[in-house]
């Protein structure tokens, strides 16, 4: 809200120089109102620019953080060589030449799964086969 308030009066402020500036020629009013529309005009190119600056650098960081998040160091199996390459899931094989040995070799991004387990807590452990020996125990009891 000051904000908005600060603009207003300085918008105001300069079309009220620009009025008496060109009071003589075009009259206070006219000048007055050119001098509103001129500031907001350019105030609104100025504006753009300015958001389309911001959103190339925003572009410019996620694509720097994305090419972080992919640069890998792989080294020639004759092991004297290591090149920084940019490893992607959609491009999971790069040929690549070492330049000791001058021999071509493959870089295979390989995905796997693995299973999630939660770790035992020992301190309950003993709790839980008691209650399932005694459930077991029970089956057998109503079985028979
Ligand atoms: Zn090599």
């Amino acid at each position: 809200m000051i904000n908005i308030l600060k603009s207003i009066s300085i918008l105001s402020a300069v079309a009220a120089v620009a009025g008496f500036a060109f009071t003589n020629i075009i009259g206070f009013w006219q000048a007055f109102a050119v001098a509103v529309v001129l500031q907001i005009i350019i105030g609104s190119i100025v504006n753009s620019f300015k958001l389309q600056k911001f959103e190339v650098e925003e572009l410019h960081s996620n694509t720097e953080f994305i090419l972080n998040k992919s640069d890998v160091e792989v080294e020639c199996p004759c092991g004297r060589s290591k090149q920084s390459i940019y490893l992607f899931a959609n491009d999971p094989v790069i040929t690549l030449e070492c330049p000791e040995c001058k021999n071509k070799f493959r870089v295979v991004l390989n995905v796997s799964t693995q299973l999630v387990t939660e770790p035992v807590n020992l301190d309950q452990m003993y709790d839980v086969l008691k209650e399932k020996q005694f459930n077991e125990n029970s089956k057998i009891g109503t079985s028979l």
